[in-house]
């Protein structure tokens, strides 16, 4: 039997992030590379395949075993954070064990960040190159400058855009390649430099009682003004209702702060914040009236930086937080607050250029689902700069990305009301991808999807990743449920 040198195998409940269920699967943890490739060989010639686990905080089947497989929590795998390089401009190059968490990231440099960073600091260095994630602003891997790939063979190659043949191409190709070609052990990250007390300012540019021209014309705006390059976003509550465009720019670090305009979410106190997101999760259309009040065109509010980039820090503890034992957990409970705070969770990639088609035919579908709406949390659109990594979910693109996420709170609904949720999500894919051909689900937010439209969409990055796989994995050993239903033909 498989084992590692201090951790041998356990059964354990694995969760997928707003999920209802738990998998149980077999997972070895490794804490060293040479524990890493020991197992790796070992599964290799038992022909046993295995999945990569980071922070697990996935939205679907990207970190769950496949049957009969291994999990390989690698999220305790070394950090060894250190610093490589002091670049100009007070920038750090630094290197990190792919399990750090933005959490530990800032732990250990407190000064400095990533830019571009998924909302939660539970995520993994490594989960989020994998799945090339995005923020409101841009796409993380930018900060990275090298990575360290152990192949399930043993061999390791040091990806950077200075190296050569293989390790320089997979350099560009494993943001975006969930686990498939091999395991990211350590990455080199470039750190921007920033004050502790550096706030951000958001701008409501625009609000109004139904979805309009005005919406998609401050959308346009917001992502061109250059002094919202902190991130900018719009969003549509129910069906075509309300609307709000809200940018984000950096503040002069004296800027005065008024504790009364602060906002929404960013603040460290994560037990209140786990208690926001799950009441919102519980009654959505409340959380939709508090931000709309919160945000009346034209007003500002500011944020602590760290906590505006994690904002969804408290949806992330939850799960912990709201399964304690006391009088306040139980109330929570009582009125149907889901500790596991639930949703249904969505996002679509498409060229920038077709944003306002791609939204008409979204609610064209939503029109045959009535009453649908009012479990709706919200729908959200960012517009991204073109993608220069050729395994994101849309590919690389010569011209801008626009992002639609929606998010349908599971915490109240009937069976029978939550299939139909799934039902409508299925029907967009199917008939946004029929009528605009550019459309892609993320391959990050994708777990409603019927297979065979998910397979069509995505053959092009099935293709790049069999291609490499024949050199770099040629034994199928790294896969996940998530990997064997996109190449597995
Ligand atoms: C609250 C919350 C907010 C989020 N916000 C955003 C956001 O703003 N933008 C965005 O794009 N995404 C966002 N996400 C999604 C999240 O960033 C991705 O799902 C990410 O991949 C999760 O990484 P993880 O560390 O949790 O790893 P896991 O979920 O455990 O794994 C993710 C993938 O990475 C692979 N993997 C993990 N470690 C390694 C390794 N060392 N080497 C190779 N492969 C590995 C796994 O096999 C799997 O395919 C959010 C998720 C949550 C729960």
């Amino acid at each position: 039997m498989l084992a590692c040198r201090a951790v041998n195998i356990q059964t354990q409940a694995l969760r997928p992030a707003g999920a209802l269920d738990a998998h149980p699967a077999e997972v070895i943890t490794c804490q060293s590379e040479g524990d890493l490739s020991q197992v790796l060989a070992r599964a290799t010639r038992e022909q046993r395949r295995v999945t990569m686990i980071g922070g697990q905080r996935s939205f679907g089947e990207q970190f769950l075993p496949v049957a009969g497989g291994l999990g390989i929590d690698v999220s305790r795998l070394e950090t060894g954070a250190r610093i490589v390089e002091h670049l100009d401009t007070g920038r750090l190059l630094v290197r990190v064990g792919g399990g750090t968490t933005f959490e530990q990231l800032h732990a250990h440099f407190p000064g400095h960040r990533v830019r571009f960073v998924p909302t939660s600091d539970r995520v993994t260095i490594a989960g989020a190159l994998a799945a090339c994630t995005h923020s409101a602003a841009g796409y993380f891997a930018t900060a990275v400058r090298a990575f360290r790939l152990l192949l399930s063979s043993g061999e390791v190659l040091d990806c950077s855009a200075a190296a050569s043949g293989l390790a320089r191409e997979l350099f560009d190709v494993v943001p975006g390649s969930f686990g498939a070609l091999g395991v990211t052990t350590f990455i080199d990250l470039e750190l921007d430099p920033i004050a502790p007390q550096q706030a951000l300012g958001v701008h409501a540019r625009y609000a109004a009682p139904r979805l309009d021209e005005g919406f998609f014309a401050a959308l346009d705006a917001a992502k061109d003004d250059p002094r919202f390059d902190e991130g900018m976003g719009g969003v549509i509550y129910g069906n075509r209702g309300r609307t709000l465009v809200l940018a984000d720019e950096r503040l002069p670090v004296d800027h005065a702060q008024p504790e009364h305009l602060r906002a929404l979410l960013t603040d460290d106190n994560l037990e209140e914040q786990a208690f926001t997101h799950g009441l919102a999760n519980r009654f959505p259309r409340i959380a939709e009236s508090t931000v709309t009040k919160t945000y009346p065109q034209g007003i500002e509010r500011w944020a602590p930086w760290y906590g505006f980039q994690f904002y969804q820090r408290g949806y992330d503890r939850s799960y912990e937080i709201l399964g304690r034992r006391g009088l306040k957990y139980s109330l929570a409970r009582l009125v149907g607050v889901d500790r596991r705070v639930p949703v249904a969770h969505q996002s679509w990639f498409f060229p920038r250029s077709i944003t306002r088609a791609f939204v008409e035919a979204y609610f064209k579908v939503l029109d045959a689902f009535p009453g649908s709406e009012k479990q709706g949390e919200q729908q959200d659109i960012v517009l991204l700069d073109p993608c220069p990594f050729p395994a994101h979910s849309l590919g690389r693109t010569q011209q801008g990305v626009g992002v639609l996420t929606s998010s349908y709170s599971l915490a109240s609904l009937s069976p029978d009301q939550r299939a139909r949720i799934f039902t409508f999500f299925k029907q967009v894919s199917h008939t946004l991808y029929e009528q605009l051909p550019a459309v892609r689900i993320s391959l990050c937010k994708q777990v409603h999807c019927d297979r065979d439209v998910l397979r069509r969409m995505h053959r092009g990055w099935a293709d790049l990743m069999q291609h490499y796989k024949s050199q770099v994995d040629p034994r199928g050993v790294l896969t996940s449920r998530h990997l064997e239903m996109l190449l597995d033909r």
